[in-house]
């Protein structure tokens, strides 16, 4: 099964994706992770990606659609696969067509996480990870049990990432607005499209998603 987690940036698309990964054996294929990692390495990809990255604009099409084509190739033909953050415009979209049909694969399902945009900037600003196992954490919502210390692996490092401020944020949001939701349509005229209320519950969340993928009627 392959599936798209789409939403605004915020909209808990990796949180849910991590669950996905966790109760279904899927891969989570999550391009804003990617990018992360070449901007880390100081690859090329990441060399260009960084300023984009930084401005809360998006990275040309052509570099995103690549590493998909490469995630996708070092996986075995049966893995299920979670696209998170991708795809974000229309070329995106057509690009994912052709990668999935080169690889005989389909898509099953598109879930759109409904969400209020103003929440959605308190969500992400305040929003931190811990740095050796990466589990999340927010200085609202969920601080970590023991203050300095994760509830998972007990690590002591934490971090926030350089594009979780309010100005970045507004612009992400504009250009999801702008370029990512009208991609939305294509997928609406196969019908494979649901949406969840992504303000909800977590839990709540994860089993309304959990529900659409094992076909469970609303
Ligand atoms: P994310 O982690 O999905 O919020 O992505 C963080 C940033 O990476 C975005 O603001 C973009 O600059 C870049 N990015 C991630 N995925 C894509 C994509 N599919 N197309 C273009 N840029 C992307």
């Amino acid at each position: 099964m392959n599936i798209i987690l789409l939403g605004p940036p915020g909209a808990g698309k990796g949180t849910q994706a991590t669950r996905l990964v966790d109760s279904r054996g899927m891969v989570q294929l999550s391009t804003g992770d990617m990018l992360r990692a070449a901007v880390k390495a100081g690859t090329p990809v990441g060399l260009q990606a960084k300023a984009l990255m930084e401005s809360g604009s998006l990275v040309p099409d052509e570099v995103v659609s690549g590493i998909i084509g490469e995630a996708l190739d070092a996986l075995a033909a049966d893995t299920g696969v979670i696209f998170d953050g991708y795809p974000r415009t229309e070329a995106q979209a057509h690009s994912l067509d052709t990668i999935l049909a080169d690889r005989g694969r389909t898509l099953d399902h598109v879930i759109e996480l409904e969400v209020d945009e103003d929440a959605l900037v308190e969500r992400i600003t305040g929003r931190f990870t811990c740095a050796t196992c990466g589990e999340g954490y927010h200085d609202v919502f969920k601080q970590p049990k023991v203050e300095g210390t994760c509830d998972k692996c007990g690590g002591h490092e934490f971090k926030r990432r350089p594009d979780d401020n309010e100005e970045t944020v507004r612009t992400r949001m504009a250009e999801y607005r702008a370029k990512t939701a009208p991609i939305l349509p294509i997928y609406e005229a196969r019908g494979i499209v649901s949406r969840v209320d992504g303000m909800a519950d977590m839990n709540d969340v994860s089993g309304a998603i959990v529900a659409i993928l094992d076909g469970v009627p609303a």
